[in-house]
């Protein structure tokens, strides 16, 4: 059982702080690229919006850093949609590329099951974790970084009706989740999932705001309403080079999805396709 630390306040304070510079750090580095110079994401220099403008001191640890990408993600589409497909990123992966992402955990349940499977056919994934369960388990989510998969946020609270909140609550949501990601896995998140793929300009807003980059799906077997094995397994095998495949590890009983799974990788993988995590 693990205990939030008391005055954990200021800490995270700092730590934001200290994201949002590594993240301007980041920026700074894809915007030196040739293929570069997005301005769609310059919206961290904004930062640290409502929050006093302290200039960060040596803090104590852990020191969150942005976990290194496959690739670096800079750009947003034209229109500033969610990203569905992983040739919307910029620069592209390489060829054959698909990506699993993973939401609604961590779970103790099911979490630790995936990643078991994950390990084995050595296939990094991409985890959008809530905030709620990183407080409940944050064990489990320091395992699945340490794993080697790429952390993302998902929400505090994972309020389904998030594309018709206000800009205050889904600012909080965005902001906790994010503090508690950083202080258990001293991970600064770079890309969030909406609730149900629910996106409003409010959300997308300050998504962007946060420096993180709006990931949505290609590919959803609809795996949370437990329509059975065989039709996760057939859906998920329509996926193809490129996409963003979606499955859960939380929010319920998720044998079927770690039963597809179990068939789905190694065929995708005798396809000639590679996993990778964004
Ligand atoms: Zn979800």
């Amino acid at each position: 059982m693990e205990v939030e630390e008391a005055g954990g306040t200021s800490r995270r304070k700092a730590l934001w702080l200290l994201g949002a510079a590594a993240g301007l750090t980041a920026l700074g580095a894809d915007a030196a690229r040739p293929s570069g110079g997005s301005t769609a994401v310059a919206a961290p220099t904004t930062t640290p919006r409502a929050r006093p403008v302290i200039h960060p001191t040596p803090t104590p640890t852990p020191t969150p850093t942005p976990r290194p990408a496959s690739w670096t993600a800079a750009k947003l589409t034209a229109a500033g949609e969610p990203i569905r497909e992983l040739s919307e990123l910029s620069p592209p992966p390489p060829p054959k590329s698909i990506a699993l992402t993973i939401d609604d955990g961590p779970s103790p349940m099911w979490t630790p099951r995936i990643l078991d499977l994950l390990a084995e056919h050595e296939v990094h994934a991409t985890f959008f974790i809530i905030g709620e369960q990183v407080k409940e388990y944050p064990k489990l989510t320091r395992r699945i970084a340490d794993s080697g998969h790429q952390i993302c946020n998902h929400t505090e609270t994972h309020p389904i009706s998030i594309g018709g909140l206000p800009r205050k609550r889904v600012r909080r949501e965005i902001v906790q989740a994010h503090d508690r990601i950083a202080d258990v896995t001293g991970i600064v998140p770079q890309f969030f999932r909406s609730p149900g793929g629910a996106w409003s300009k409010t959300v997308l807003d300050l998504v962007a705001e946060h420096g993180m980059l709006p990931i949505d799906w290609a590919v959803d077997p609809r795996d949370w309403a437990r329509p059975g094995v065989g039709r996760i397994r057939r859906a998920l095998l329509k996926g193809k080079e490129n996409n963003i495949l979606l499955c859960h590890d939380g929010g319920g009983d998720r044998s079927q999805t770690l039963r597809a799974l179990e068939t789905v990788i190694p065929k995708m993988k005798k396809r000639g396709l590679t996993f990778v995590a964004l």
